[in-house]
């Protein structure tokens, strides 16, 4: 089966170096193989992520030199998460069939109260409060609020080699817990849309920050009960600001329409590519260059400074 790789941002904001160097990544590791490239716009949240946002992703990655061969706005609405309730309501509906799937009712508030269990990353386990409720129960809180849907996760441990971070694993019950296949308001979660596309469009290798290695376990569980094989997975390394905090989407000082003003692409994707091993300094260099010499073995696991060239910003 020939690669398929994906680049899947959020257009929530300016792409920064961190989503940079995922989409770097991601697209020399599949052209490294002669492999197809999408562009995913993952607006689930369509007031967060307006599509003016998005065809400015497309314009940075045109910018950088990076192509794909489907998605963005050249395929019409296919890729775009907003436009695919429809598709996400049908795998819903097999997932409620091979496994539980119950509203719950909870606040946020209660969610993160003090008593929850907490996971020693922070993460809150739900505590499974609404797991079994009766139907007359379910009936009576209908009354006074909009249910999310939860699904169910088994006493079973998913295992996987990832591509750089190496072997892991995970209990579901233990470590993950019951999680939102939809949220109250209607809108399908993350976890959900981000599997059946990938199973859909024929991923077969997914590069994404280490920050979503804990949502692994549960995509590769829902892949099997949908009958997908999963992807390959790859998560890279976060890129660290000078005192050591990861960038986000907020430090618009180092996003791509300053960064488009002081550098040529060359000078970006050089810098990345020193940064993450690719390259023996951080000369000028085109995407394209990198193509021949691209290797994982290359890309530590383990988080990235920020490269000089950027610090004096
Ligand atoms: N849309 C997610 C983000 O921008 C990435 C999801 C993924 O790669 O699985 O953070």
């Amino acid at each position: 089966m020939q690669p398929c790789g994906r680049f899947a941002p959020s257009p929530s904001g300016r792409m920064h170096l961190g989503n940079v160097l995922c989409a770097l990544l991601a697209w020399l590791s599949v052209r490294a193989r002669g492999g197809r490239f999408l562009l995913r716009i993952e607006d689930l949240d369509p007031e967060r992520c307006p599509r003016a946002l998005a065809d400015l992703i497309e314009d940075d990655l045109r910018w950088l030199g990076l192509d794909w061969d489907a998605g963005g706005a050249a395929s019409g609405e296919t890729y775009y998460q907003s436009s695919r309730t429809a598709v996400y309501e049908t795998y819903y509906e097999t997932l409620a069939r091979k496994a539980e799937v119950y509203p719950c009712f909870c606040s946020r508030a209660a969610l993160h109260a003090a008593s929850a269990p907490h996971l020693s990353d922070g993460r809150v386990l739900y505590a499974g409060t609404c797991y079994g409720l009766s139907p007359a129960e379910t009936a009576e809180k209908r009354r006074s609020r909009c249910p999310a849907a939860r699904i169910h996760v088994p006493d079973e441990t998913v295992s996987f080699v990832d591509g750089v971070q190496g072997a892991y694993s995970e209990n579901l019950a233990a470590e993950c817990g019951d999680f939102i296949l939809r949220r109250s308001d209607g809108v399908f979660a993350y976890q959900l849309a981000v599997t059946v596309d990938d199973g859909l469009m024929g991923v077969t290798e997914v590069v994404r920050g280490r920050d979503l290695l804990e949502s692994t376990a549960r995509q590769i569980w829902m892949h099997r009960l949908l009958g997908f094989e999963p992807p390959q997975y790859f998560h890279i390394p976060l890129l660290l600001d000078y005192d050591g905090r990861r960038l986000s989407k907020r430090d618009d000082d180092l996003d791509l329409g300053m960064l488009r003003e002081r550098f040529p692409p060359e000078q970006v994707v050089g810098a990345l590519a020193y940064a993450a091993g690719l390259a023996g300094s951080p000369a000028p260099v085109r995407a394209a260059d990198l193509v021949t010499g691209f290797d994982w073995a290359k890309v530590p696991k383990t988080d990235l400074y920020l490269p000089n060239v950027f610090r004096q910003l």
